[in-house]
């Protein structure tokens, strides 16, 4: 991923930002205010290591990513859905490494799994437009 998509999210605070929307300001900022909604769950949910939740809220920030129009703008679009896919990357990280190694905790590997799953399914969706 190049710098300039990562500017629109920054992860330690967890939601995304509209900045340099090239064409519908108040379209993405609509969309973009549900999808931060779902995102901020995630991260709250992700603090207090409730990971299903954490993994079934970014999920949801995606299927709203789904609802854009991308001929509405594009850009907007695909910025959206590669800042939630990064935050699910990073959270899969997190249980990838909870789950591995000397202090592997068992009880992770399902909601590995279910990161994983999720993971590839928002891949092959934000290809298919
Ligand atoms: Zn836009």
């Amino acid at each position: 991923m190049s710098g300039k998509e990562n500017e629109y999210f920054n992860d330690k605070v967890g939601f995304i930002e509209l900045v340099k929307c090239p064409i519908s300001q108040s379209y993405c900022a609509g969309h973009l205010k549900k999808i931060n909604k779902s995102v901020q769950l995630s991260r709250g949910n992700w603090i207090s290591k409730d990971y299903p939740k954490a993994i079934e809220e970014l999920k949801e920030a995606f299927d709203q990513t789904l609802k854009i129009n991308p001929s509405e703008c594009a850009r907007c679009t695909v910025v959206f859905r590669l800042s939630i896919i990064r935050s699910m990357e990073n959270l899969y990280e997190d249980l990838r490494q909870m789950s591995s190694g000397f202090f592997r905790a068992k009880r992770h590997q399902s909601s590995l799994k279910l990161a994983s799953e999720v993971l590839q399914e928002m891949r092959e969706r934000s290809q298919s437009r």
